[in-house]
């Protein structure tokens, strides 16, 4: 009772330790958002089960600022993805809900970018006299409403698109062979706001995670005295392919770390790796390839921590430690093998939706206001930062703007759920189907393939379990029931949004999984979650299916004529078998009997309206 008494007391004193804070006092807020950085390719989220053959990649900088602050351990983007990611990050909301759930295409003519009615949170803190900077990888639009001096940034230094080249040696000849015309976003000048930055600038084909660090330095030096506070979304790059260090960095990295290649040639990762077909030589010189890969990403992580270290040690010199709040994680999963990453104990990488596509590092550093050398344990999600910077700036949220994500900086201070009850999602398209995880609690139910049946969700305890190894579905007292309860709120949860197609693709038409979205011919979300099953706009003209199951036939039987009927036949997993057409008509004859005996989902359409129905043939 005492205990409680004391929490209750805390409560109370808490909302001024955080959000009572007068205009001066607002925060500066340094968000460092690094592009495909492994799970435990920071050491303070490796412990002592790390398996030391992956290769412990120091990070001093980065790990100073989390024993100095919180680490969540369970921290998840809305994407396994760079761009559904960070649109998910300046919106406030899922990438599926505005139609971002692709990355851009690798194209600096295209018009595309995330929808301008969705303001970003770095507009709020703008309009709040927040000092904006965006320093990095944007990957958010190219055309002019969507770059960062449109989205709420007053100063943009960077790459417009989803990555760069590290020197300039490499991107520059291209630049001038293509007399200044190339599309390749990897391979353009760096910007300066909205101008290419001139090739003299950078003396000794500098580094491009050195370039950023300086920039952000600056910065940092310009504003650190200014009377309002600052936002800095340092977006390196690193260290996402290509893999790329200054020769000396490498030779440096090795000599500092002497056992890490002979470590790393028995790396588990490397040891499973299969030899891609157009590989040309042996299998061991493929896989020592892979041991010089990880060398050259860990030589971009140290140099990463490096500037890290440089950010924070400018925050520092200006007299702003103790007003100035550091957020540090990766924008998805480590990629393995040939890009360098390790998630270990996690299991796979970017793009999955298990948890090394997802779950990220993640670290808040705020001295003297969040607790040092502090875990939280519970579901972050990269959602929460737009309403906990807003809550920082004492700013409103903007009129109608959905939030998905929860304001947790109190939370991190008294380490109590932001979310208890709510879900966090990933969902991944495929060829026909989406693979999906849903996260609520300490647990986690995931399907991947394309058997369409709510039986086929997995469960996890992916506190005690974070590398998904057993299913406790079946084995939990109560497993069934947490699974049904999950899936019952990620089904209201989709349905808001499943009619929203995706507003791009990330390469040239035709995409493999437009059929998913445009022609109707796949199921959107209804494999994943089961769901539009029983879906039926048909209020005003109800219909019954008449099963003949001896005979293969069914009819569909509508109260009122239909003027064009269109009725499509799918296998389980969505997949096309026959359309059956009619014009004014009120009844139809639905054959199939010439296909196997088992379920099908028969898609229902006219008059404007759907339907979504199963049939079982005996
Ligand atoms: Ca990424």
């Amino acid at each position: 009772m005492k205990n409680l008494n004391l929490l209750l007391l805390l409560f109370l004193l808490l909302p001024n330790l955080i959000f009572g804070q007068t205009e001066g006092e607002r925060p500066n807020i340094i968000l460092i958002f690094v592009d495909d950085l492994g799970y435990t390719d920071v050491g303070f989220n490796r412990d002592a089960n790390f398996i030391e053959e992956y290769g412990i990649i120091p990070t001093p900088e980065i790990d100073a600022l989390a024993s100095g602050g919180v680490v969540a351990k369970n921290a998840h983007v809305a994407h396994p993805f760079c761009g559904p990611s960070r649109a998910a990050l300046m919106t406030g909301v899922y990438p599926h809900r505005i139609c971002a759930q692709y990355n851009l295409p690798n194209d600096l003519d295209s018009d595309f970018g995330v929808s301008a009615d969705e303001t970003f949170f770095s507009k709020v803190l703008q309009d709040n006299n927040y000092n904006t900077a965006a320093i990095g990888k944007w990957h958010l639009g190219v055309g002019n409403e969507f770059i960062p001096n449109n989205r709420g940034f007053d100063y943009f230094f960077g790459m417009i698109g989803g990555g760069h080249e590290y020197f300039e040696s490499i991107y520059e000849p291209t630049w001038i062979a293509n007399g200044g015309n190339t599309t390749n976003e990897y391979r353009v000048p760096l910007l300066r706001n909205t101008d290419y930055v001139a090739p003299s600038e950078f003396e000794n084909d500098e580094y491009l995670t050195d370039i950023l660090t300086e920039e952000t330095v600056n910065y940092i030096n310009e504003n650190g005295a200014s009377p309002d506070p600052f936002f800095i979304y340092l977006a390196y790059n690193a260290p996402h392919t290509p893999l790329q260090a200054p020769a000396a960095d490498i030779a440096q990295f090795k000599a500092d770390n002497p056992n890490f290649e002979s470590l790393v040639a028995n790396s588990p990762d490397i040891l499973s790796a299969n030899i891609p077909n157009n590989w040309n030589g042996t299998p061991e010189e493929y896989r020592a390839s892979l041991v010089e890969d990880r060398i050259i990403y860990a030589t971009m992580v140290s140099i990463m921590d490096r500037g890290i270290g440089q950010v924070k040690d400018a925050v520092d010199a200006n007299g702003i430690t103790d007003n100035t709040l550091i957020i540090f994680m990766s924008d998805n999963g480590g990629k393995l093998r040939q890009a360098g990453a390790v998630n270990y104990p996690l299991t796979a990488g970017k793009g999955s939706t298990d948890e090394g596509g997802h779950r990220v590092p993640m670290l808040f550093n705020w001295p003297n206001t969040l607790p040092a050398g502090a875990n939280y344990d519970h579901l972050v999600s990269s959602l929460d930062l737009y309403p906990s910077f807003l809550a920082l700036a004492d700013a409103a949220v903007p009129t109608g703007k959905l939030l998905e994500g929860k304001t947790i900086m109190n939370n991190l201070i008294t380490n109590q759920d932001a979310r208890s009850e709510e879900s966090i999602y990933v969902m991944r398209p495929f060829f026909g189907f989406h693979n999906g995880a849903v996260m609520n609690g300490n647990y986690k139910i995931s399907k991947k393939g394309n058997n369409p049946n709510a039986s086929a969700w997995k469960l996890y305890d992916i506190i005690n379990d974070p590398g998904e190894q057993t299913n406790i579905r079946g084995t939990l007292p109560n497993g069934e029931q947490i699974v049904n309860d999950i899936l019952e709120e990620a089904v209201t949860w989709v349905s808001d949004f499943q009619d929203v197609d995706p507003c791009w693709y990330d390469h040239n038409n035709p995409h493999p999984h437009e059929a998913l979205w445009n022609n109707g011919s796949l199921p959107r979300y209804e494999a994943l979650f089961g769901l539009p099953l029983g879906l039926n706009e048909f209020v005003d003209n109800p219909f019954r299916i008449f099963p003949n199951p001896t005979n293969g036939h069914f009819t569909l039987s509508f109260e009122n004529y239909i003027s064009e009927l269109e009725i499509d036949v799918l296998s389980q997993t969505g997949r096309l078998i026959k359309k059956i057409n009619g014009n004014n008509t009120s009844s139809q004859d639905i054959n199939i009997s010439e296909l196997p005996a088992g379920f099908y989902i028969v898609k229902i359409m006219g008059d404007n309206k759907i339907a979504i129905e199963k049939i079982i043939k005996l």
